[in-house]
This record gives structure tokens, sequence and C-alpha cells, in this order.
């Protein structure tokens, strides 16, 4: 026996005996029936809308029990709204007058909370026709319209969303074709305005060759076939211009299985397509400049190589002319063949030079690493640079660097680097000036500096000086001596033996060139 049943004082259906055709027979199936229902309300009504009968499923929704209700106004349940504006007894007169009147909307709990609910009111009538009251079916919608709502939300949600995204072009066509529905990104990719484009073919994004050789359709065909299509190509905007898109075409179902659409998502990637252009550019010409700059070292270290012959021919025979092997010379002839001699001199050391920084950059050169003690290698530069100092009348010292005090190096390239940097100083010092060369042990290496007082380096120049044929303030052309390789050459090979080459400078006071050597 339901809890409603109990509370109406009803017979309990204990006895199994009793069918269903005895309760018929006496009439109380149907009632039974009614009163036990849950998931519905029904009740009836007298003629003027008092509530004359209640159930379980009306106990339910509107949480008023049989005793509190039975012969209250059935206006009870409705909004005070609605009731004020006369609603509960329009629907009355419309059941009356139609046979039954349906209605959906808020209805109100003895708790005052509102319910959404389906409701149908049925005229009940005599054998003669004469009313006599209503019956009342209302059913509980909250749930489902809640449902509803919250599925409208996330659409509105997910459409505004859809809308808002600005990166992507995000639109509908229907199985045609037709454009349906445009976003914000389309709009700025392709320069269309929803109102302009929705509604059209969306062939429109196609080039007419394209359109000619069928490609819409294809996509079309195929997203249907597969379920999607994803495609990579150009897209026309409305000005005609041309992007270069990603495009993802999915078929749309509705929940029943059956195609209603697509949707497509383009991505604008002209940006990306040039920079993958420009990438692709740029590692060719890096491949090809590597090509040519060890074509064009390879190019000089042989014919350096091969001018350097001649020179020294040329040389000898003016050694041998200069001896008077050919009788004694005039004053002036003398003077000529030491002109030649000094030009002579002069391109074998601008060739050396080339020769070798062309070998070094070729990766021609080999390194004979080993401990070297630096004392050895002071005393053998040192007295070669000194005449040069003394003509110059530049003080040149050196200090003596301990005998434990060992390096890494290859002896001749390091000899060759210490040369280098002492013949720059007595170039770059102006007469009276000084030039000391010295060295300390730190950190595990050793430092060795060469300093001059002469006339500096700009700071601008700092950074480049190293670099081949950067000679400052003068330009390649210039018949000044030099060729602007001795340090670009002095510092790959110190690299090439892990040391490590810089400069310090104040432009008018002079410049300390360090090398870094690893300890033997
Ligand atoms: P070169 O001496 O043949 O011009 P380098 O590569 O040896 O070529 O030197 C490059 C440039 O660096 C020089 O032309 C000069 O301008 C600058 N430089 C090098 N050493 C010194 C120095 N001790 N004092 C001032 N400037 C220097």
């Amino acid at each position: 026996m339901s809890a409603f049943e109990e509370e109406q004082g009803q017979t309990p259906l204990s006895d199994p005996s009793r069918t269903l055709e005895t309760l018929e027979k006496r009439g109380d199936l149907y009632r039974l029936l009614v009163s036990n229902i849950r998931d519905y309300a029904i009740f009836a009504l007298d003629r003027t809308g008092r509530i004359a009968t209640w159930n379980a499923g009306a106990q339910r929704f509107k949480g008023y029990r049989a005793n509190e209700i039975i012969g209250k106004h059935f206006s009870v349940f409705y909004p005070p709204e609605e009731s004020a504006a006369g609603k509960p007894q329009f629907e009355l007169v419309e059941a009356e007058r139609t046979g039954s009147f349906e209605d959906e909307g808020w209805r109100v709990r003895k708790d005052g909370s509102r319910f959404w609910a389906n409701v149908v009111i049925t005229a009940l009538r005599d054998q003669s026709g004469t009313l006599i009251g209503f019956a009342k079916v209302t059913r509980d919608l909250t749930e489902r319209r809640q449902n509803e709502e919250r599925l409208k939300l996330s659409e509105e949600k997910f459409r505004l969303l859809i809308e808002a995204v600005r990166d992507y072009g995000i639109f509908m066509l229907d199985l045609d074709g037709r454009i349906a529905s445009w976003n914000e990104g389309a709009a700025r990719m392709v320069g269309h305005s929803a109102e302009e484009i929705v509604g059209r073919h969306f062939s429109i994004l196609y080039s007419p060759e394209e359109i000619a050789a069928g490609k819409p359709e294809t996509e079309l065909e195929e997203a249907s076939r597969l379920g999607r299509f994803e495609d990579e190509g150009w897209r026309r905007r409305k000005d005609g211009s041309q992007f270069w898109a990603n495009v993802i075409l999915t078929t749309i179902h509705d929940a029943k299985g059956v195609p209603i659409g697509f949707a497509k998502i383009t991505r604008d990637l002209t940006e990306r397509k040039a920079a993958d252009a420009r990438a692709l550019r740029d590692a060719k010409l890096i491949a090809q400049t590597e090509a040519a700059s060890v074509a064009k070292s390879e190019f000089l270290a042989a014919m350096s190589h091969e001018l350097r012959t001649p020179l020294n021919a040329i040389g000898g025979y003016v050694d041998l002319l200069g001896l008077g092997v050919r009788g004694p010379l005039t004053e002036e002839q003398r003077e000529y063949l030491d002109r030649i001699r000094r030009s002579q001199k002069h391109l074998l050391a601008i060739i050396s030079d080339l020769l070798n920084f062309s070998r070094i950059e070729a990766g021609q050169i080999s390194y004979d690493i080993k401990p070297v003690v630096l004392r050895e290698v002071f005393e053998i530069v040192a007295p070669m640079i000194l005449p040069q100092a003394v003509s110059k009348s530049v003080d040149f010292q050196w200090q003596k660097p301990a005998d434990d005090l060992v390096v890494r190096a290859d002896r001749s390239r390091l000899e060759q680097i210490l040369l280098n940097l002492l013949t720059n100083a007595v170039k770059f010092t102006e007469l009276g000036g000084k030039i000391r060369m010295t060295s300390s042990p730190t950190n595990g290496q050793v430092r060795v500096e060469v300093a001059d007082t002469g006339i500096g380096i700009p700071a601008e120049s700092l950074s480049t000086i190293f670099d081949p044929f950067v000679q400052v303030g003068r330009s390649l052309t210039s018949s000044v001596e030099g060729t602007g390789l001795g340090l670009a050459i002095s510092r790959d090979l110190a690299t090439a033996m892990d040391a490590d080459l810089s400069v310090e400078s104040v432009p008018g006071k002079g410049s300390t060139f360090i090398l870094l050597l690893p300890r033997g």
C-alpha cells in the first residue's frame, strides 16, 4: 500500500485473490490507478475550479497533502501575477469551450518554489453533457527545461566563442556548399562580412581556375565520403588577393546520423609559407656562400703559392745584380735596384699573408701542439723585432718568463702570433714610444701581453680589427703597408691552439694585445 493510500484511508490490496477484474467491476481500479501514479499530478476540479481529488504525483510535485489542498481553488498553483491576470479562470473557460486546454508554464509549489509544468485540463461531462468538473493532468518538466536551458546556454556560449575567434576562419556550409555561418576570423581573413557572404556558395573563396577545375565540389564530395577533408592551397580574399590557407572540412550529422552540412576551419598560413620560403632560400644561400668561400680560399692558397716562385726569382736576380755580377752599378741603377728589392719584399710579405690566411681558412694547416717553454719563444721573437724598433726609435723591452712557465701550443705558430703583434706595435707607435712584452700565469692559463703606447684603436673598431682585410682608417686599396690579414691570421691560429686573443686600447694612449694560452 502506498503512503498516499494509507493517508487517504483506503483499503490495502493485501489479498492477492482480489484480482484486477474484481476491482474493475467495483469501479475501484481507475481510482487506485490514478491515486498511485507518481509521475503525473492527476486531480479533479469541480466546475468552479476547486480541488476535489489528489494523487501521489500531485503530492510529490506540489508538496501539499490531500487533506491540505482538497477544497481549495486550483489557482494556488499559479504565480500570483498570473492568478491576478485571471489565467486559471481563463484556462477553465477554454477547457469548457473546446474540451481541453494545454499549457506549459511556471507553477508554484507549497513551499513557494516554482517548477516548469506541462498542464492538460479536460472538461468532464456527464452522460447528458452537463459539465461536472475538470480533470487536470500536470507533468513536472523542470528538469527537461533546465537541460534545455543548459544546452541553449552552452550552445550560445559556443556560438559566441566561435564568432569571436579571430585567428581561425570558422564557418558552416549547408549540404550544397552554401555558407550558413561566418565568424570574425573568417571576416578578417577573407574580407567579406557575414552579411555579405552568408547564403553564397563557398566557391567564392576559390580562384576561377580552381572553380573551373571543380575543386570546391571535389572537396565537398570527399568530405561527405570520408567525413573529413584537409587541404593546403591558395584561397581568394574579397579584394582578389590570395592567401595560403590550411583548410579542414568536416561533415556534420544530426542526432540520427544524417549529414546536415559541413564545418570548415581555415587558417591563414601566408606568413608561415613566406617564412618557410625565406628559410629555404637562406639555407641555400648559406650553403652556396660556404662553398664559394672554401673555393675562394683554395684558389687563393694555390695562387699565392704560384706567385711566390717568380717573386723569389725576382729577388734572387736583384741580389745577383746588386752583387755586381754584371759589372759595377751607377748610383741611379743601385737606387732602382733597391726600389725593386723593397717592392719585391713587400709583395712577398703580402702574398705569404694571403697564403697563410687562405690555408688556415681552407683548413690546410696542421698543428703540432705540445708543451713549449715560453722563455724560449720570447728569446726567438724579441731579437727579430728589435732592429725595427730601434730604427723607429721606439723603446722595446721584454720581461723574461720564468723557466717553468710552459704553455701548450704549436711553437712556430705561437712565434708567428707574437711577431705579428710586435710588428703591429712598432708600426703603430710613434717615435719615442714604448713597447713591452710580458707574461704571467693566471687560473690555469698563461697570459702574454704585448703593450704599446701608440696611436691606439677607436672603440668602434675593437671588435672588427680581427676580421680579415680590416684596417682602421684606411681602405684596402690605400698604399700603406699591410694587408689587414695579420690579426685575422693571429686569431685563427690562437683559436686553433685553444688560446684566446683579445685587445684593450685607449685611442691616443696605446693598445694592449692579450694572448691567453693553455698552460702546458
Ligand atoms: P695590417 O697590420 O696588415 O693592417 P692587421 O690585421 O695586423 O693588419 O691589423 C689590422 C688593423 O688593426 C691595422 O690596420 C690597424 O688599424 C689596427 N692595429 C693592429 N695593431 C695595432 C696596434 N698595436 N695599435 C694600433 N692599431 C693597431
